[in-house]
């Protein structure tokens, strides 16, 4: 039995991810850390009876993540994988962004990221084994006006990763981080068609790229083949630079 939680269980990238380790692994048991939307979640839970629960876990709250990490050492025993994938942006130029914008961003992106790292973190040492995957983005390295709050969020995500891969580097633990571009989800349905368009021309392979090509790239970094690479920050953006 392989056990992975995975945050933000029920949007776009959650479920691709979820979807890939029940269909490659056998063995694993798949966490979905769902919040306020829950359906699409519970349907692929329905579809995988044992081999997939939920969650309630909002990644703010510490303790929220004690109660959901306890409950997966209670039944499985062990916490292989932890992907903090649950994020949000809220895009605004800073000259009118209010403070609790920038807050609620850097609490959902970059807040929570180190509260999943510090639940999990201890029974990773003991049982001598981990396998840490942060959803960080290309917006990390190649921020567009109007997400100083998320960039820096996500800036961040990546520093965290790099620190705490060398802080447990010899716990059999890796901590890598993942740098989407534009991917087909719902966190990009507040474009428009022309939006669509002028971004598609700013990539390299002229696509968005898909939620299942993300779930491949953290499924590998959750493999035993991925044993020696950590703190490494993963480009997934048709070749943008
Ligand atoms: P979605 O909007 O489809 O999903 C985001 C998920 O995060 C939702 O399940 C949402 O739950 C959850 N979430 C938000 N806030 C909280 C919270 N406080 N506690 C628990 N869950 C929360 O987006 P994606 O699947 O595309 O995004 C996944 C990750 O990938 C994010 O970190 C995002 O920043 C990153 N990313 C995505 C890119 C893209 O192009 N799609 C590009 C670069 C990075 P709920 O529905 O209940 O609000």
């Amino acid at each position: 039995m392989r056990s992975i939680l995975i945050t933000g269980g029920n949007g776009g990238l959650g479920l691709a991810m979820g979807s890939h380790f029940l269909e490659q692994d056998p063995q694993a048991r798949v966490w979905l850390g769902v919040r306020k939307n829950r359906a699409a979640a519970e349907a692929l839970a329905a579809a995988h009876p044992e081999r997939c629960r939920l969650l309630d876990l909002d990644v703010t709250d510490p303790a929220a993540w004690e109660t959901a990490v306890a409950a997966v050492l209670d039944a499985d025993g062990r916490i292989d994988v932890l992907v903090n994938n649950a994020g949000l942006h809220q895009d605004g130029l800073l000259a009118t962004m209010d403070a609790a914008t920038w807050s609620r961003v850097i609490s959902t992106n970059l807040d929570a990221t180190f509260h999943g790292c510090r639940a999990v973190v201890v029974p990773m040492m003991r049982q001598r084994f981990g396998r840490i995957i942060n959803i960080a983005s290309l917006s990390a390295i190649l921020p567009p006006l109007g997400q100083t709050n998320y960039a820096a969020a996500k800036a961040g995500v990546v520093a965290l990763g790099r620190t705490l891969a060398k802080e447990v580097a010899r716990s059999g633990i890796t901590v890598n981080s993942v740098l989407p571009g534009y991917i087909e989800t719902e966190a990009l349905g507040g474009m428009d068609e022309e939006a669509r368009k002028q971004a598609r021309m700013t990539i390299p392979m002229r696509r968005f790229g898909t939620a299942d090509e993300v779930a491949a790239a953290v499924y590998f970094l959750a493999s035993p083949q991925a044993a020696y690479i950590t703190g490494s920050a993963l480009k997934i953006d048709g070749g943008v630079f």
